[in-house]
Order: C-alpha cells, then structure tokens, then sequence
C-alpha cells in the first residue's frame, strides 16, 4: 500500500490537502518534521499515514484525553489498529493495552505525556520498533506557549531511552518564532523538515470596523443578516450581558453563554444556537471550544481579543461550510488598555517571577501584533497569513482594507523625525529603547524616564508636541511594517534597519495609505503632514480623568460638567500636568476649581502615568 491508497483505503479522501504530502514524504524518508497548521488544518493525517506505512508502532504524544479518544474510536471505526494510555482507563484496561502493544498489535498508540517518564512504558518501548513518534500540541513544552506543560520537557529524555532514535513529528497551531525555536530545541529536532499551511481560508471576508455606537453598528450589521447564525464575542461576562440584553430588546434572536452562567443554562443555551432557535450567540471566548456548527455564517467581535492567535482561532468559526462567511472586528484605541489590563491580571501564580515576566513579554508582543491587525491598511489576509509564517500571493481583494480606498499620504518628514530620534537616543544611551520611550520624546512628555535619562536635552524632543498619541504611534508601526524599523524581538526596542538610511539620508520619500472614505463614517484621518491630526479616539486618560469627574460630581450631587467640561478634560488629558501650575496651564481650569479639584486630578494622571512608563 502507498500513502494515495492508505489516504483513499482509511481516510477515504482522494487528495492530500496543501503541505500534507510533504510532510508524509519527510516522514517516510525517517526525517524529523515541524507542522504548523491551524486546528482543523488536517495534521492527524499527516503521521497516521506514515503509521500505516511503516512497520512498528507509532507513539503519538497528545495531551487531550478527550481528542485521544475521538481519534482512536475514528481510527478503529476506519480499521486501524489503535489504542491509548491515558489516566481515564482504568489499571485492568492499561494492562490489557501493555499486553497487546507488547505483542506488536497496534499501529498507532496515544499516550499522555505523563506516560512517558514511567518505567513500565519505557520498557515496551525498548522491545518494540518504534519508527515515529509524533507530538501533537507541541507548543506545550515552550513555557512561553500559552500552555506551557512541564510534562513536555520529558519528552526528550523519552525519545533519548528509545534504542534507536525515531523520526520525530512535531504539530502545532502555534505561531511565534520563539515557541517554534523551543519546539525544536527541546525535542533536538534533528534538521527538521519545516512547512506552515492550512491558514488561508479563502472564503472568509476579515473587517476592522472602528464604529462610534458600537451596538447601533452591531444591530445593523444582525439586521443585514436576519435569519443567518452568527457568534458575537464579547470581551467580559458584563459585556455579554449587556449585548444581548439590547439585541434581545432589538428583537434579534440572540442568546448568551459565559462561564458565569450555570451549566444546564450554558447547555440550553448552547442547544438553542446549534439547533438554530437562536441565532445569535453572544459569548465570550468561552464559548467555542468544542463547537462544530457549520453554518455559521458571521463572527463579530464586539472587542478585540488579546492575541491573533485566539482570533483567528474564533474568527474561524465562520463559515466551515465553505459558504462565503464574514469576520468583522471592532477596534478602539481603548480596547488596547482592556487587553493589557485582562493581561495583568492573567499569568500563571506557579511561574518563577522571572519566567512570569517573559511570558508577560510575550503576551504584549501577541497582543502588539493583534493591534497592528486592527491597524493595518495593508490586507487583513495577508497579514494573518504572514503572522502564521505561511506564503501567500499578492493582496487577496476579498478583505474590508482591499476593499476600501486609500489615498497615499506623503509622511516624509514624520518618518525622518521618528528614525532620527531613534538614532539620537540610541548615541545618548548607548542602546536602544522600546516605542513608548520614544513617543514620549518625539511628543515632548516630560516623565520620570525621560528626565532620568537626560533625554529632554535631545534635539528631537518635543518634535512631534503637537500630534497626538495614537497618530505618532501609527507612524512608527508603520515605519516596522515597511521594514525601516524593527523591533528587537529580545528587548522589545526599536531599532533602525539599513533602509532607513534612504529616508533620512539619501531623500527617498515615503507614503502612506490612508483610508480615504470609509462607508460607514468611521475615523476621521486627517494627515496632512503638519496640520491638526486625526479625531484621536479618547485616550486611556481622559477615560480615567472622565471616571474621575463622574466620582466627584456624583460626592457633590452636581452634573458632570460643573465639574470640567469634555473640552477642558481633554486638553488635560493632552498636557497631562504635573503641578499645580501646570494644571492652571489646561483651559477652563481656574485658580477657584483648581483648588478644589486640582489634587484629585494631579493624582489622578500621576498614577496613569506611573502606569504607563
Ligand atoms: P487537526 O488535527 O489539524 O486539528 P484533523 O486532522 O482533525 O485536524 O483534520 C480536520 C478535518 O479535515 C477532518 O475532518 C479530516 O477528515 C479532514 N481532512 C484532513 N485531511 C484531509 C484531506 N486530505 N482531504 C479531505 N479532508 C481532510
Ligand atoms: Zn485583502
């Protein structure tokens, strides 16, 4: 039998998928293999095939009993000779299970990674040919994957008992280099063949929306869609609420699933959106694992999650059916404070403080790239198929940014002050720092570091005094986009490449897309290189001084205006003072109202401030 005949004989397909017969040739051939494919991309495939065609027995490493025992009930109902050793068997089974591996009986056995350290596994391991060993969820032995399982790291000793080494088979969804590193360091894969697929899913349209009312664009986005099933993902269990409290009033079916609820409610609720009762389901990520509906035709993301990774992941809930189905995000600027803030308070307690700190890294940089997705107005497409490392061909057309237009702004000048202020530091300090050093000094803020470090003194402080925030910070994304800066993946710093050397040096002009008119009256970009800048969304401290404002007039039983107008809120929020001085500097605050709220306020942006550096 070839591996066309054990495709069509077992599986019943009549093609391999993309990058699937690659990988079973390395295999077949005893070389070692890395597979980066999405879930459902059609890994199993590719080391039960080479199972099937080589003699022995495979051992495949997956740390879900349940998927365990879905693929060996397939396995066996399609004639192969399986089994699995996990804890849900009881002692009487797994010595039934020893009895017959012993004998040569099976082709394929799944184990738990626990099982490996055992004595009595690695004992039938010594007697029987082992030609592969294939490890499924590989992220799990790299401590900055989300999942990090100690029980992983034994897999290498594991393979290092066998008396002779097998081709080992590597699978993940995972797509940071770093873990891709530690997958192959910590299994010592050997020159491994390499191959990312399986990604792309053409019939999938991805949007970024930035609407003002978020539920007025939701209901009208269900109301062009009536009668079609869709999921909602919200980013907290209150949000949930909330939504589907107001579709509900709307009238749309929707209902709501978050681990807040009880089960038999989860479960009824579940029930009416598989079953089509309702056919909206408002959930937080919660929601989805396990899900198979093949109809649903909309994923709506009410906040942005905190990474592509966990995106992707529910996006791709849509459309299963390879029916045209949407993917539509909803982005604010403070939607990125939500992140970080649900990130802080994440993290695994039983992580040594310093490997919680990496890990933390790692969570910002997924969540950066997440945010260049909402960002970006290249193709939404292109862009998650390079996060995932796999090819693709030119813009795909089919995405809310191909399909929008964009006007080409020259940003010239914007470019060479960022890139010079980057050097400048850089010949101060003697290294290189992260962005929001950097935007502090083009911006002219006066923080703790800036001062520590002398920076003020630079030249190109304060260049950038008069553009907002959320504008200069664009254009340094941007500027790592194009490839004149790169962020250090070690130290998170800025860094200027060689093509830098154009812009600042050899007059070469730079442009950028800018969406020029959005259907729905999303943000207003102004860019014209010196003129006022873009209707900034509110920033994380004008949220925090408007929430203030609120705590004081609601003490004083007064409107919030008496207080401090939006206007004078906001020009705060811009100059972010630190004495009371420089208070007396915001527009509309007087010597009167300075007194009695000066304090409050000064603390306020202190704090935000300490945060923020
Ligand atoms: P993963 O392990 O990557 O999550 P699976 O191996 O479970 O994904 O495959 C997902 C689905 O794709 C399965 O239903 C499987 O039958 C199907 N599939 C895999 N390879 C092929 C193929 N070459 N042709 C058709 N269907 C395939
Ligand atoms: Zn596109």
């Amino acid at each position: 039998m070839d591996k066309y005949e054990a495709l069509k004989h077992y599986f019943g397909h009549t093609s391999f998928r993309q990058g699937q017969e690659a990988l079973i040739d390395a295999l077949l051939s005893g070389r070692d293999a890395l597979g980066v494919m999405p879930t459902g991309g059609g890994k199993s495939l590719c080391y039960q095939i080479p199972a099937l065609l080589l003699p022995g027995m495979t051992v495949v490493i997956s740390p879900l009993i349940s998927l365990m025992q879905d693929q060996v009930s397939a396995l066996k109902k399609a004639g192969v000779r399986a089994a699995y050793l996990n804890s849900a068997l009881t002692p009487d089974q797994i010595g039934r299970v020893y009895t017959l591996a012993a004998a040569g009986a099976y082709q394929l056995l799944y184990v738990a990674p626990e099982r490996l350290g055992t004595w009595e596994f690695q004992k039938l391991c010594r007697t029987l040919a082992i030609p592969l060993v294939a490890v499924d969820e590989a992220h799990c032995i790299s401590q900055w994957g989300q999942d990090f399982r100690p029980s992983y790291l034994q897999i290498s000793d594991f393979l290092a008992s066998l008396p002779r080494r097998p081709a080992v088979a590597a699978f993940t969804a995972t797509a940071t280099a770093e873990v891709q590193q530690d997958i192959i360091r910590l299994l010592a894969l050997e020159d491994p063949f390499y191959t990312v697929t399986g990604f792309d899913r053409p019939n999938l349209f991805f949007d970024v929306q930035t609407p003002k009312r978020r539920n007025e664009t939701l209901l009208a986005l269900l109301e062009d869609r009536r009668g079609k099933s869709g999921i909602v993902y919200c980013a907290t269990r209150a949000k949930v609420e909330r939504v589907c409290q107001f579709l509900c009033d709307a009238g749309i079916a929707a209902t709501r699933y978050h681990a807040g609820l009880s089960e038999s409610e989860r479960k009824a609720n579940q029930d009416d959106f598989q079953f089509d009762r309702c056919t909206v389901m408002v959930a937080t990520n919660a929601f989805g694992m396990g899900i198979d509906k093949s109809n649903v035709s909309f994923v709506i993301h009410y906040n942005m999650p905190k990474s592509l990774e966990a995106y992707y992941q529910e996006a791709g809930r849509a459309g299963r059916d390879g029916e045209p189905a949407d993917c539509i995000l909803f982005f604010s600027g403070g939607d990125v404070s939500t992140a970080k803030i649900l990130l802080e308070s994440g993290g695994n307690p039983n992580l040594p403080e310093a490997v919680l700190a990496q890990v933390h890294q790692q969570d910002l940089a997924r969540l950066e790239a997440m945010t260049g997705y909402c960002r970006t107005s290249g193709c939404l497409r292109n862009y998650i198929l390079d996060y995932f490392g796999q090819t693709h061909g030119d813009a795909c057309g089919h995405c809310g940014n191909c399909r929008n237009t964009f006007i080409q702004v020259d940003i010239t000048t914007e470019a060479q002050m960022i890139l010079s202020c980057v050097i400048r530091v850089r010949e101060k300090l003697g290294y290189y720092v992260g962005k929001s050093l950097i935007l502090q000094v083009l911006r002219g803020s006066m923080t703790k570091r800036v001062e520590e470090l002398g920076l003020e003194r630079l030249s190109t402080y304060g260049l950038m005094r008069k553009i907002k925030e959320p504008q200069a910070r664009l254009w340094i994304d941007y500027l790592v986009q194009e490839g004149y800066l790169r962020v250090n993946p070690l130290h998170a710093t800025l860094e200027p490449t060689q093509a830098a050397g154009a812009v600042l040096f050899r007059g070469q002009q730079l442009t950028m897309p800018v969406r020029s008119a959005p259907e729905t009256p999303r943000e207003k970009v102004r860019t014209a290189p010196d003129g006022p800048v873009s209707e900034a969304p509110d920033g994380e401290l004008f949220a925090a001084l408007k929430a203030l404002r609120f705590r004081l007039a609601r003490d004083e039983n007064v409107p919030a205006y008496i207080v401090f107008s939006n206007a004078t809120l906001r020009d705060m929020a811009e100059k972010a003072p630190r004495t009371m001085a420089d208070l007396l500097e915001v527009s509309g605050v007087g010597s009167r109202k300075a007194a009695r709220y000066g304090a409050a306020f000064l603390e306020e942006i202190a704090r935000h401030r300490g945060k923020t550096e």
